[in-house]
């Protein structure tokens, strides 16, 4: 017999929505990719790596080159003092860094707060390891929590809090205040954070990435998870990259060793490369990023769509009812790609109780022209449903 939390799990909203844009031929603005290339010069270094390079299985921890590169990153770009040597290992994108960090560190029982909306793979991870989700949950259209909530959270049983900021799907970058108030809370607790920061450097305008690790009392208790596939725009590469505290790291590079021993060799050559050598990228990118976004926002509002605000990520968000849209989010997503030819991700797929229903996620990264398809075939679908 299958397991409980795995086999009753429905296809993942980015599989199903995916799929149904590639089987209907619809543009697909659903799941998190962009539709370029990305970074030429990485990707000639890869090519050039699996050609010419070893191919063979890397150490567990990962390259040194990359562990170096990834820890002179976060000193340069987030002030951060990471030793290399015990405090840094690469995984196989932030998705098993996260499995490790749970299956390494979570004892059955300890209850692990977790903020909804969530990334899909966070509570069938947790609970297969032991742990006992006690949610907290974020409303539109600020998404962040208070002292009253996290005091309802914390118990003397709470032993992790997980933070995704910034936050997909909700665009925001949480602010000093809030992070501060969580570090307060984790402190005095005596709570390990594991923060889900791959979206540390797509952030626009002047909304600032704070890690949480470099606050006040945590940089032993926080677990740091990045990932090359958001930082180059190469999803599909999946490199993540898990910094802790020694004692912290041991216990989570034991668990990666025995969940994928190890990542592509020529990847993290080809990342290593580009963290060391892309100075302006840092800017560049979320400016061209903004661009697309602007586009979006701007074109979607002239058609009459209420879009609320974006600070980070690849995601928009559009508020259905102020819209003029009354369908929930699941059955309009399903009607615009079915009978508008475009994919869009439905929020409440993000919460497991109480889920806000009234939210649709669109991804910006696309060429101008796939955009502007997109905003009319939004506009076609809203008239679809207003018809019923
Ligand atoms: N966490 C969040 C919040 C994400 O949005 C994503 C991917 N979009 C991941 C984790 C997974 O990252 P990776 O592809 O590196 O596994
Ligand atoms: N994180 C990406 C998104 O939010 C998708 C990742 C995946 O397909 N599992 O769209």
């Amino acid at each position: 017999m299958a397991n409980r939390i795995f086999s009753t799990l429905p296809n993942s909203i980015f599989e199903e929505m995916s799929g149904l844009a590639m089987s209907l031929g619809a543009i697909n603005l659903g799941q998190g990719y962009p539709d370029d290339p990305g970074p030429e010069a990485i990707r000639a270094k890869a090519a050039d790596a699996v050609l010419n390079g070893n191919n063979q299985y890397p150490r567990t921890s990962g390259l040194s080159e990359l562990r170096e590169a990834v820890a002179n990153h976060y000193r340069r770009t987030q002030n951060l003092d990471l030793d290399w040597t015990t405090e840094v290992t690469i995984t196989s994108g932030a998705t098993e860094a996260l499995a490790a960090a749970f299956f390494g560190l979570i004892e059955p029982g300890d209850e692990v707060i977790v903020f909804q909306p969530l990334y899909d793979s966070y509570l069938p991870q947790i609970r297969r390891a032991g742990g006992v989700a006690r949610l907290v949950t974020l409303q539109p259209p600020h998404w962040r929590f208070d002292r009253a909530m996290l005091e309802a959270a914390f118990t003397e049983r709470t032993r992790f809090v997980v933070l995704n900021n910034p936050i997909n799907p909700a665009g925001i970058v949480l602010p000093h205040e809030d992070l501060a108030l969580l570090a307060e809370f984790c402190v005095a607790h005596d709570v390990i954070a594991i923060c889900d920061e791959v979206w540390e450097q797509v952030v626009f305008g002047n909304s600032q990435h704070r890690p949480l690790i470099a606050y006040p009392g945590m940089r032993e208790r926080c677990v740091k998870i990045g990932s090359a596939g958001k930082m180059f725009g190469l999803t599909g590469w999946k490199i993540g990259f898990l910094c802790a505290a020694p004692a912290l790291t041991k216990a989570m590079s034991s668990a990666h060793q025995f969940l994928t021993f190890t990542t592509a060799p020529n990847l993290q050559t080809a990342v290593a490369w580009g963290l060391e050598n892309s100075p302006d990228w840092w800017s560049a990118m979320p400016r061209a990023l903004e661009r697309s976004r602007d586009r979006l926002v701007d074109g979607l509002r002239r058609e009459g769509f209420s879009v609320l605000s974006c600070q980070g990520t690849y995601f928009i968000n559009v508020d259905l009812p102020a819209s003029g849209i009354s369908e929930g989010d699941r059955d309009f997503c399903l009607r615009a790609v079915k009978e508008a030819g475009v994919a869009a991700v439905p929020v409440s797929a993000f919460y497991e109780q109480d889920p806000v229903s009234t939210i649709m996620r669109l991804c910006f990264p696309k060429r101008d022209e796939i955009l502007d398809a997109g905003i009319e075939r939004l506009a076609k679908a809203r008239e679809l449903s207003r018809k019923g």
